[in-house]
């Protein structure tokens, strides 16, 4: 394992050189071993220890990344406040991936912060970012959790850790528009063109609009794939929406239980701008964040390169559009392009909202054709699963499931299933939770006996579930 710095290249602005803080005491809690072989990382799991603590950089040249961003709508200037870019490593497939440690102390970005992580939502987005991967959503992965050996003052003292976050890279919208805003036109081209370079992008047959192009349709299909298995973001501010279209940044996420579409589980979300049905629309306000930044590279003069952002931006709602379509009706077994099957996949969410269904565990029900539960002995229910029963008939029931199973997952990261986990992880140091959940979560569409047997459903005491932006 080699790690190289690409990002230096770029003008001094876009980064900071800043060594890691070492911790007291580090000690790795989990590891993600076929991640690890992927990016040749062939040694003994704990002679990483140190070096995924902070503690031990050897000839390495961290750097953090500046870049700004819109927060809930109000720009401002951000960068990597407690994160730090150790390298890129090629994959045994030849990919290009960066390693960034997260929590691994204060850099001049760090403002108020204490450039520190806390080990409960380091093991959560280890937790939820794998079960992205597996339900194969574009993110970025996990390779480790270290315990700092460390407390952290949160509302109360809790566990310090540093989580080792894997990206095809960590450039967001928030970069672009920091280029924009505060440096030369130079600096933006120079963004724009490592950029390109960078992720491999076509550049014809003009680099910039590609450029454009490319981010709008990687981030139409990422969020048909979020609205498809009901994941909630929480911050879907532009510093959070990366650049390779990978899911980023998880901090208050969750999934739908209930399908409600102003479903919104983050406790500083007062206002609902990011909850589960307004997500399509932030990406495309995002967006056109991201359009503006480009427009002094798009052509020569401001009125022609407006057009060009336009046009691209345009294209964002078809696109999501086209996606989700085809998702949904993969979900009730019907073939793509038929506008019936359409009409039937929305009537069936329309029935769930309605009697509050559970958005996983209803399409897997459908799925296996278990129509016990209460929601299917519903009279309007009732006569859907006719009409759908009707329509997907040139089908053997047989292969329709087979079908749905690759789409609808048998379970996701249930909210209360992770929080149990790391709760036991955080309060006793126990990880048994949390590897056994990380196992079940490897193969969401298996629909295996002990998936299956999982209670998913979130216990009826208590009020809705809320997230915190935990740090
Ligand atoms: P996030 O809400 O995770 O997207 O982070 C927004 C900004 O706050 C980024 O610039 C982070 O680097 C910074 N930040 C978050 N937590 C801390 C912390 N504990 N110390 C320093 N900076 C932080
Ligand atoms: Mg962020
Ligand atoms: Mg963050």
């Amino acid at each position: 394992m080699e790690l190289t710095q690409s990002y230096t290249a770029l003008p001094g602005t876009f980064y900071k050189h800043v060594l890691p803080t070492p911790v007291a005491d580090p000690q790795l809690v989990i590891w993600n071993d076929t991640l690890a072989k992927e990016l040749q990382f062939n040694e003994e799991p704990m002679s990483y220890t140190d070096l995924l603590a902070g503690n031990e950089t050897g000839s390495l040249h961290p750097i953090a990344q500046a870049y700004a961003g819109h927060q809930f709508g109000n720009f401002t200037m951000l960068g990597d406040g407690r994160a730090l870019l150790l390298g890129e490593t090629i994959t045994s497939e030849g990919t290009t991936l960066d390693i960034q440690l997260k929590g691994s102390g204060r850099t001049p970005f760090s403002r108020g912060g204490d450039g520190r992580a806390a080990l409960g939502p380091m093991l959560r987005e280890y937790v939820i970012s794998e079960a992205m991967h597996h339900l194969k959503i574009p993110t970025t992965r996990s390779l480790a959790v270290v315990y700092s050996g460390e407390g952290i003052q949160r509302e109360t003292v809790k566990p310090g850790a540093v989580l080792t976050r894997v990206a095809k890279s960590h450039l967001r919208v928030g970069t672009f528009q920091y280029a924009s805003q505060f440096g030369s036109k130079e600096d933006l081209q120079a963004l724009a063109d490592y950029t390109l370079n960078h992720l491999q992008l076509p550049t014809n047959p003009a680099p910039y609009e590609s450029l454009l192009h490319h981010v709008i349709s990687k981030q139409a299909e990422l969020l048909a794939k979020w609205q498809l298995v009901g994941f909630v973001h929480g911050v879907m501010n532009t510093d959070n929406m990366a650049i390779s279209g990978e899911t980023i940044d998880y901090g208050p996420c969750a999934f739908l239980d209930t399908y409600n579409p102003a479903t919104v589980f983050s406790s500083i979300d007062q206002q609902g701008r990011y909850a589960y049905g307004n997500q399509p629309g932030i990406a495309g306000w995002n967006l056109a964040r991201f359009a503006e930044s480009l427009v002094p590279l798009l052509a020569d003069t401001q009125e022609r390169a407006i057009e060009i952002a336009q046009n691209q931006l345009d294209q964002y709602p078809v696109l999501f559009q086209q996606a989700y379509n085809k998702g949904l009706v993969a979900k009730i077994g019907g073939e793509e392009e038929d506008q019936e099957a359409l009409r039937l996949a929305t009537e069936f969410l329309k029935l769930m909202e309605k009697h509050q269904a559970d958005f996983t565990l209803t399409f897997r029900a459908l799925t296996l054709e278990d129509t016990h539960d209460r929601f299917f002995q519903q009279q309007d229910v009732n006569e859907w699963l006719t009409k759908w029963e009707h329509h997907t008939s040139s089908q053997s029931a047989e292969q329709r499931a087979a079908r749905m199973k690759q789409v609808n997952p048998a379970l996701i990261p249930r909210n209360h299933l992770v929080q149990q986990a790391l709760d036991e992880a955080e309060q006793e140091g126990v990880m048994e939770k949390v590897i056994a959940l990380l196992e079940v979560l490897e193969n969401p569409y298996a629909y295996s006996e002990q998936q299956l047997q999982l209670e998913q459903l979130p216990p009826h005491n208590g009020g809705p579930f809320v997230t915190y932006c935990g740090t």
